[in-house]
């Protein structure tokens, strides 16, 4: 792959509205990107594999728990700074973002928010510093855009519960050391539950042969008459609301993590299009080119306005998930056709692995998918502007 020659576009002066806290740290996270991911990513990606040296790098740039608090390993940032280290993290790779942005925002943020004060000892510093890694299983095989029609269940039986069921889709399962699983009580109500591995009748086979998000591993969750300590049920929130709570927030990450992508497959499409020569000249000369170019660092910029103007509204408590959606769906929309116009300007070269872009554009078609799809999203849009249900 060729060197990491990465520089960041700010067409609109947006640098001006963010701290100097801000800027450390995405500085941090870019240098360890460009040090630690770009020259390994390409070829782990190839071989489907995710590489687990970086989980250490991950911890100590901040990218697990960065808005949880210092006193449980967290980094105590604030929403937008939990936003750049997921740009930065998905300028690399959407894969490694997408390990990141489970850790926090669906394993260590509902046992922030949900969990016992032994909870929240026992596991959030140990999933900081990246000792423990986590999954987070709400998907099943036959619910996917609908969880709340989900099958897995658990029953009381006196000092344990007994989880049945299966999770499907399931990031950073084949190594997770712990799962937030969201599964029905006997009432029919959801609740989640810490499971960890090791306990008897839980497995997790990995789903091969994936086209996008190929370092990043996926796979089920099974559950088989699991013995699940009482202990281990989150205490503080039931109901479908309680995990929609944790995917507002790595929906949120996603705004900014597409960015990255975006701005990856651009900064590469405009420095080839500048040396590139056919007809005596650069391809960056000729109009057709300019076009896609222009346009690109135009969504770009709109993109960047919507991720920041969104990250003070979190940072006020402000933020509806209506307002989460429109952008998830956007930006990650937007990198998509940034991704595919790039690898166009590079022409054939654009489908190797010489450059990223190829692999952001796969890796894209997952994110357009996950934490609710392209067109979920927009339903919530319409559901919210006109109060009525178009999902059934
Ligand atoms: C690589 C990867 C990693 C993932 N990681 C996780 C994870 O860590 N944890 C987890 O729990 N899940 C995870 N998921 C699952 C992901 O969230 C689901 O794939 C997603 O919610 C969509 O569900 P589905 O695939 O079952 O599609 P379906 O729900 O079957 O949807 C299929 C199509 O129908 C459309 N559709 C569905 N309902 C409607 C409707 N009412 N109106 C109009 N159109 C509709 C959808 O938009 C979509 O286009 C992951 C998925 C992938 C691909």
């Amino acid at each position: 792959m060729k060197p990491d020659l990465f520089e960041s576009p700010d067409y609109y002066n947006i640098d001006d509205l963010l701290t100097d806290e801000h800027k450390l740290v995405r500085s941090a996270a870019r240098d360890w990107v460009k040090r630690e991911v770009s020259p390994i990513i390409e070829e782990a990606a190839q071989k489907a594999e995710f590489p687990k040296q970086i989980i250490g790098g991950l911890a100590e740039i901040g990218a697990f728990g960065p808005y949880i608090p210092e006193e449980y390993g967290g980094a105590g940032l604030d929403q937008i700074a939990y936003g750049l280290i997921m740009q930065e993290i998905e300028r690399g790779d959407s894969g490694v973002r997408s390990t990141a942005s489970v850790q926090s925002s669906l394993v260590m943020y509902p046992i922030y928010k949900f969990g016992s004060e032994e909870q929240r000892k026992k596991y959030l510093p140990k999933l900081a510093s990246g000792e423990f890694m986590g999954c987070f299983g709400l998907t099943e095989p036959d619910h996917g855009s609908n969880p709340g029609g989900m099958v897995t269940n658990f029953k009381d039986a006196g000092d344990h519960y007994i989880l049945n069921g299966a999770k499907m889709w399931i990031s950073n399962s084949p190594f997770a050391d712990i799962a937030v699983v969201w599964a029905k009580s006997e009432e029919g109500r959801i609740h989640g539950l810490i499971v960890e591995r090791g306990m008897e009748g839980f497995s997790t086979p990995e789903t091969h042969n994936k086209w996008s998000l190929r370092a990043s591993a996926t796979g089920e969750l099974i559950f088989d008459n699991v013995k699940v300590p009482k202990e281990n049920l989150l205490p503080n929130k039931s109901g479908l609301g309680a995990p929609l709570l944790c995917l507002d927030s790595a929906r949120f990450g996603i705004a900014w993590g597409a960015i990255g992508a975006a701005m990856d497959c651009y900064d590469t499409a405009l420095r080839y299009a500048k040396e590139r020569q056919q007809f005596g000249k650069p391809i960056g000369a000729f109009q057709l080119q300019q076009k896609k170019l222009a346009e690109m660092i135009t969504e770009i910029t709109k993109a960047q306005l919507l991720a920041w103007r969104l990250g003070t509204l979190r940072n006020e408590g402000k933020a509806t998930s209506a307002q989460i959606s429109m952008a998830k769906r956007n930006n990650v929309d937007m990198a998509l056709k940034v991704a595919r116009d790039a690898r166009q300007i590079l022409g054939g070269m654009g489908i190797t692995g010489e450059y990223s872009i190829m692999r952001h554009m796969m890796n894209l078609e997952s994110v357009v998918t996950y934490e609710g799809t392209h067109d979920i999203h927009l339903l919530i849009t319409g559901l919210d502007i006109t109060g009525l249900n178009a999902f059934k």
